[in-house]
């Protein structure tokens, strides 16, 4: 069976081997749903991505919408439920434990910077500790560490050395908790909402310093985010999440000025934009479903203004927009363009970032202060 198109985007092979890739990943959860009753909850569905040296992905979506699920699978916290993962073509085990290699190799950023810093530690043990479990101390551990502060723009890095994690800014903090994973080289970077609890005034200089390690290093970053304007600043490529599922696959700049999906447009209205004070079509869209009993046919069915009776039963295939852009919605179906004209002309006119026809652009959104 051919790819389709997303996996295909996904697979570029024009920028050469992936260091990780993912085919089909899934993570169901078995739960307690009433006294008695067992459900599952589907927390990601069959998701594909590659991830590129000198590259950065970005997956955006709402809470619940799988990043975090995802993100454990591909750093091999949890066991998946289906699919694979190749590292640097190789499957790897995903129903086992990683091994050291594959730990060192891809390396989590948490979104706390704080709660990921043992608080009784300084610096220099922090940075110290994983140099010496991997056996990359040197013969200079302390100029080993003051390097690697150096590397995440910690200077002069003789003045942060001997420092505790309260004493650091919030910044500071999520800086040494990066230098932390480059302690032990590794090749693929996953981080899980990096800047979404520091100050807005210092987030801008954190993205910049992924932006430094994916040019300068070519390291293979995951930037998991809520905020699409922060994803255009940094990635290369954007997969918009929705529910357990991808339901969009574009370059940056195209995923923000032309998007394609219902959802991508209303994630886009809700972006802060200071020239307008007109209410977001978020606001009136309700919630992301329960994953215990997703909804039948399109998952976004529920608040999609364009929903035509098929969105209802049947669960849409990822449709080509443009080179390099795919896109889970009927619409997009070439066999279905009437019924989509009518649904397109009875949804009505839209908040600004979600014109009527899904073909239209919208602004794209700014960058983040
Ligand atoms: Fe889903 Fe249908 Fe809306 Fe497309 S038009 S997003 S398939 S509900």
């Amino acid at each position: 069976m051919s790819a389709a198109p997303h996996e295909e985007i996904l697979a570029d092979a024009d920028r050469g081997r992936p260091v990780l890739e993912a085919i089909g990943i899934t993570k169901h959860y078995r739960v307690g749903v009433g006294k008695f009753k067992r459900g599952t909850v589907h927390a990601a569905e069959d998701i594909s991505l590659a991830l590129y040296p000198g590259a950065v992905t970005a997956v955006v979506g709402e809470s619940g919408s799988g990043k975090s699920t995802l993100t454990r699978m591909l750093a091999r916290t949890q066991h998946l439920t289906a699919g694979e993962l190749l590292f640097e073509g190789r499957e790897v085990g995903a129903q086992k434990a990683p091994d050291q290699d594959y730990r060192r190799a891809v390396q989590l950023v948490l979104q706390d910077p704080f709660a990921s810093l043992n608080p009784t530690h300084t610096v220099r043990y922090i940075l110290s500790r994983p140099l010496q479990i991997h056996g990359l101390a040197g013969d200079d551990i302390q100029e080993t560490v003051l390097d690697l502060l150096r590397r995440v723009a910690l200077e002069p890095a003789e003045q942060f050395i001997d420092k505790f994690p309260h004493e650091l800014s919030g910044g500071q903090r999520q800086r040494v908790s990066i230098a932390r994973s480059l302690a032990v080289q590794p090749r693929v970077l996953i981080a899980d909402e990096p800047v979404s609890m520091l100050d807005v005034s210092i987030r801008l200089g954190v993205l910049n310093l992924l932006a430094d390690l994916r040019d300068h290093e070519r390291i293979a970053i995951l930037y998991v985010t809520h905020d699409i304007a922060s994803a255009r600043y940094l990635a290369d490529t954007i997969m918009v999440m929705y529910a357990g599922r991808v339901v969009e696959v574009a370059p940056a700049a195209a995923m923000t000025s032309r998007p394609a999906h219902p959802y991508t447009k209303l994630l886009l209205s809700a972006a802060p934009d200071p020239e307008t004070e007109e209410k977001t079509w978020l606001g009136e869209s309700g919630a992301p479903p329960s994953l215990v009993d997703p909804p039948t046919g399109c998952r976004f069915h529920p608040r999609c203004p364009f929903a035509m009776d098929v969105c209802r039963t049947e669960a849409p295939p990822s449709f080509p927009v443009e080179d390099g852009h795919a896109a889970e919605c009927w619409l997009l179906d070439p066999a279905r363009a009437e019924a989509a004209a009518t649904a397109r002309s009875l949804a009505g006119p839209v908040d600004r970032g979600t014109p009527a026809d899904p073909a239209d652009p919208v602004e794209p959104a700014g960058r983040p202060a």
